[in-house]
């Protein structure tokens, strides 16, 4: 199996770079902002939980997140044989340890982090032009602002633990999409 975490701040080219690494490798994605969004848009317990979360640019806590992404790899098991992107977790060392014994508990492992590294500027520009572009409602300005916080306390000293794991890779994330992926292709070729 091929275990891809892709990792990075908000607006650093995680959902865009997995298309691609969808399309490149045939992998299952599990991207857990999809999932909680898909969540609220139909109405469900979880939605309503996940929401009062994300319109603040917090992060819903740790117990919750690991039962609902152990509950999407169960309910998929045969789509993500040849393995999976995650896109959008783990976000906490919690959520990361959780991964790790998730993955060895079915018999596999993270194979590579790609660490979309991209300027704090680059980053605002980019989301709130997501905003404009797509209604998002978390892409505001005071919203993102709480959401890079978050990212820089709880999400980034995950690039420590990996790189400790020797399974971080960072990938300079600004310039064309083509050659952006051209660089991630090149470090998931690298561990295939
Ligand atoms: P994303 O689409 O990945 O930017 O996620 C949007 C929002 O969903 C985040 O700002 C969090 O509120 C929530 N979320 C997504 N993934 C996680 C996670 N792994 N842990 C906690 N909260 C998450």
């Amino acid at each position: 199996m091929l275990n891809i975490v892709i990792f990075g701040a908000p607006g650093s080219g995680k959902g865009t770079q997995s298309d691609n690494l969808i399309k490149t490798y045939g992998l299952f994605h599990i991207s857990t902002g999809d999932v909680l969004r898909d969540n609220i848009k139909r109405g469900t317990e979880l939605g309503a939980t996940a929401k009062a979360y994300i319109d603040k640019g917090q992060l819903i806590p740790d117990a919750l997140m690991i039962d609902i992404l152990a509950s999407v790899l169960d309910a998929n098991k045969e789509a993500a044989a040849p393995g999976v992107i995650f896109d959008g977790f783990p976000r906490t060392i919690a959520q990361a340890e959780a991964l790790e014994v998730m993955l060895q508990e079915r018999g596999t492992a993270v194979s590579t982090v790609v660490g979309l590294e991209v300027p704090e500027d680059e980053l605002m520009r980019r989301i709130i032009l997501r905003g404009q572009q797509t209604g998002r409602s978390d892409d505001n300005e005071e919203t993102v602002k709480n959401r890079l916080a978050v990212y820089h306390n709880q999400t980034s000293p995950l690039k420590a633990f990996y790189e400790e794991k020797g399974l971080y890779q960072a990938i300079p994330g600004t310039g064309d999409i083509a050659e952006i992926f051209g660089r991630i292709q090149k470090a998931v070729d690298a561990v295939k």
